[in-house]
């Protein structure tokens, strides 16, 4: 575990750095990672740090600054890891200050839904397909999905349109099933099975993980922590709102999550704001709401037909209502992006 962090001025030669990082060695019994970023060079302390006198740490001439982290979350913690992350998916990035639309329906349910939808959104600027397989239903009664052959219907969907495809998994013993998955999400309910996402950790792969519904910042910090502990440090975090007194909305979204997540990590931050809101109209303006907080992508339900959805049919946006959506989201993306342009 990280507990220290050494920021490095730029322009520290190797040879410095090594030789820094020798010395910390032996004089506190210490494992010491280096990280090197774009801006800086960062050396991360493991162990028993205690001993480590910050002030003659400081004294080193290439050092810039020493903090000891609080936080319990390390990997995911921005202060060991300057610069974004960036996940790279069949040629997309996300992250990368691309805004990615995520679009597709709730529940897979045919192939001649799934590729008509997955056509649709791709024509209005959608960069990847997600639908779910295994859904996670309040009700034992209610549609569970199409399972595996719900895999099978998004793989032949993405061999017809190129598109990568997200979806959910809900447990470890059906991961085998996932290798040609390109982003896995874990769902709100799941945020917190930890031996699921001990199990993702060992992946190679990217996870979407979506805030619990009733989880705080740091919690999902903590679950991001569980998968990249295990070895893979692709996760994207996914705010899709929480539940408060509010019944208006299905959840309430907590926008300002959006920069704190930016600010205490480097990971890529995408907002849900179908399930957060629950209803059609207010999907535009949360949308809009999330790019401007920050937002690298979103994720926006979208159905053939709503009315006869197998889940989630009242917040679905048609193919139509989605075009245009689509194409606000974008104009307004432009026009923040020229915005932080002009202000630097
Ligand atoms: C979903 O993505 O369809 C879903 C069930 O979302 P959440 O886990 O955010 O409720
Ligand atoms: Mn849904």
């Amino acid at each position: 575990m990280v507990k220290m962090i050494i920021v490095l001025k730029s322009g520290a030669s190797d040879e410095k750095v090594a030789y820094f990082s020798e010395q910390l060695r032996k004089k506190y019994d210490v494992q010491v990672n280096a990280w090197h970023g774009t801006q800086s060079t960062v050396l991360g302390l493991l162990g028993d740090t205690h001993k480590v006198d910050v002030e003659s740490v400081s004294a080193y001439d290439i050092v810039e600054s020493v903090k000891r982290v609080q936080e319990p979350y390390k990997k995911a913690n921005r202060k060991f890891h300057p610069d974004n992350t960036v996940i790279e998916v069949c040629g997309r990035k996300i992250g990368g200050g691309e805004l990615q639309l995520i679009a597709g329906p709730c529940s897979v349910e045919s192939k001649e839904q799934i590729c008509g939808i997955a056509k649709r959104v791709e024509a209005a600027g959608a960069s990847f397909l997600r639908g779910g397989a295994f859904k996670p239903r309040t009700s034992p009664y209610a549609f569970q999905g199409l399972r595996a052959e719900g895999l099978e219907l998004l793989l032949e969907a993405k061999k017809e349109t190129g598109m990568p495809i997200v979806t959910e998994i809900m447990s470890a013993d059906h991961i085998h099933l996932f290798e040609e998955v390109d982003v896995i999400q874990v769902g709100a309910r799941n945020m917190q099975n930890f031996e699921l996402l001990k199990e993702l950790g060992r992946l190679d792969k990217p996870i979407l993980l979506k805030r619990g519904l009733a989880n705080t910042i740091e919690e999902t910090l903590m679950s991001a922590e569980y998968i990249m502990s295990g070895g893979n440090e692709k996760v994207i975090l996914c705010e899709r709102g929480v539940r408060t007194f509010e019944t208006y909305t299905r959840n309430t979204l907590d926008i300002s999550a959006v920069p704190i997540f930016k600010k205490l990590s480097h990971l890529p931050v995408v907002v849900d704001p179908s399930h957060a809101a629950g209803i059609p109209w207010l999907i535009e303006p949360l949308a809009l709401a999330s790019i401007a907080a920050g937002a690298d992508g979103l994720i926006i339900e979208v159905h053939n037909d709503p009315p006869h959805a197998l889940s989630d049919g009242a917040q679905s946006l048609t193919p139509d209502q989605f075009d245009r959506i689509a194409a606000r989201i974008q104009a307004a993306d432009k026009a923040l992006k020229g915005l932080s342009a002009s202000a630097s």
